[in-house]
């Protein structure tokens, strides 16, 4: 019998899945829309060239640019209605920075997303760094009309391995960005890659103890991709840096959840790489594997989301 809270199922987790169920009842699917949004970390408003494992962007994710936010719903939408008549969607702006962009421009796309029949939500991923005072303003106003959650990358704490991978904003930028947020009572999901160049184990737990202590909602845990066609493939043929194993990813995904307070959703808990552009590592393919070895080790620990929370 599974003793954990916030799941009817073998999960010692807290799923997306599970605190979808029950927040709306009923199946939720994220539509990714793409807003055709570029990012500061590339035009070289806060740098040149992005983050070093970035693909194009980030822009593999969601709709064709081409077309409206109409239109790019209906496509995916129409899919998932021969299964599941009667789901409801989240409309999701993943690719780049979505909030970089007059608020004329965002406000246009947020509103035609969220008026498409089924939608009960809104997720907008971003930088800590590209939200100005008058978004804060519209998001808290949009927070009153649709169920909001802004993603924020932060990848690690460690600030010498956020200037390797050139991620070009602060801690403290971070932080106060979630302070903003959470003030205006908007869900905040923060994403965070393991296995980044030369970070320990200790890194790696570190950045969630800190994460622990603020005010989020959901965490979304990757593992590094090494990618065609980026700094970090450069970066990985020159110095071949540790590539984390299978067993120690699942080890320390393992060990982060310990430390994650129950309520904190796990949006994700593994990469999902296109194949095509992979380098390393290759087991990153294998998603289920990996979900269910994380699920398998839970158990054989007897361990549980949350049963190290206190450890600082
Ligand atoms: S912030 Fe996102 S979109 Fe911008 S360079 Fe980094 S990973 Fe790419």
């Amino acid at each position: 019998m599974n003793k954990f809270k916030y799941s009817d199922s073998n999960k010692r987790y807290h799923t997306l899945d599970y605190f979808y169920k029950n927040k709306f009842n009923s199946k939720v699917f994220k539509v990714s829309l793409n807003g055709n949004f570029t990012c500061p970390n590339i035009d070289g408003t806060k740098g040149y060239g992005g983050c070093i494992y970035c693909h194009k962007g980030s822009s593999d994710f969601g709709g064709n640019k081409e077309q409206s936010i109409t239109e790019q719903f209906n496509s995916i939408k129409n899919m998932m209605l021969k299964k599941w008549p009667k789901a409801k969607y989240i409309a999701y702006f993943q690719s780049n920075t979505n909030t970089y962009g007059p608020l004329d421009k965002l406000k246009s796309l947020f509103e035609e997303a969220i008026s498409q029949e089924g939608v009960i939500g809104l997720n907008i991923a971003t930088r800590a760094d590209s939200i100005t005072e008058e978004c804060y303003d519209y998001l808290e106003d949009l927070s009153k009309r649709t169920y909001l959650t802004v993603e924020l990358g932060l990848q690690t704490t460690n600030e010498k391995t956020a200037k390797l991978i050139n991620r070009c904003h602060t801690l403290s930028e971070f932080e106060e960005a979630v302070k903003k947020l959470r003030k205006r009572n908007i869900n905040v999901v923060v994403h965070i890659i393991n296995g980044l160049p030369y970070e320990t184990k200790e890194d790696m737990l570190n950045t969630v103890k800190y994460l622990n202590k603020l005010d989020i909602q959901g965490i979304k845990i990757h593992m590094l991709s090494v990618v065609k066609d980026t700094p970090l493939e450069e970066m990985y043929k020159k110095d071949k840096f540790h590539i984390l194993t299978k067993d120690e990813y699942i080890d320390i995904v393992v060990n982060q959840l310990e430390l994650l307070r129950e309520e904190i959703v796990i949006n994700r808990i593994t990469g999902d790489p296109n194949k095509d552009d992979l380098i390393e590592p290759t087991w990153l393919l294998k998603k289920f594997v990996v979900m269910n070895d994380i699920d398998k080790e839970m158990v054989r620990k007897d361990t549980y989301q949350g049963i190290k929370k206190d450890n600082d």
